[in-house]
């Protein structure tokens, strides 16, 4: 009995871990931070790009929430997790058409 006990609790560790581990490397990812904000060429080209990420925790798609624009050159969107609720920030950088 205890034993199964504990094996339920290390399961349980073992799932916070990994989710953590989940977050961490999301975060890393492009779009996951302003630093690490995705970029893109134009606004109109975000919200396609936005449909073609996932979840990382279950891999369902976002409904967009707020689309915020917190410096001319970032925008930011406020999603939510359409299977698993979870809420997150997707950062886009634009490029700069003069630079290139
Ligand atoms: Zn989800």
């Amino acid at each position: 009995m205890r034993s199964q006990r504990l094996s339920a609790e290390h399961r349980a560790e073992l799932a916070r871990r990994l989710e953590t581990a989940r977050e961490r490397l999301w975060a890393a990812s492009p779009g996951g931070s302003a630093a690490t904000a995705m970029r893109v060429s134009s606004a109109a080209v975000i919200e396609a790009r936005m449909a073609a990420m996932g979840c990382p925790h279950c891999g369902g798609s976002y409904r967009l929430l707020e689309h915020t624009r917190p410096l001319p050159q970032l925008r930011k969107l406020d999603v939510e997790c359409r299977r698993c609720s979870s809420a997150r920030a997707l950062w886009f950088a634009l490029a700069d058409r003069e630079s290139n």
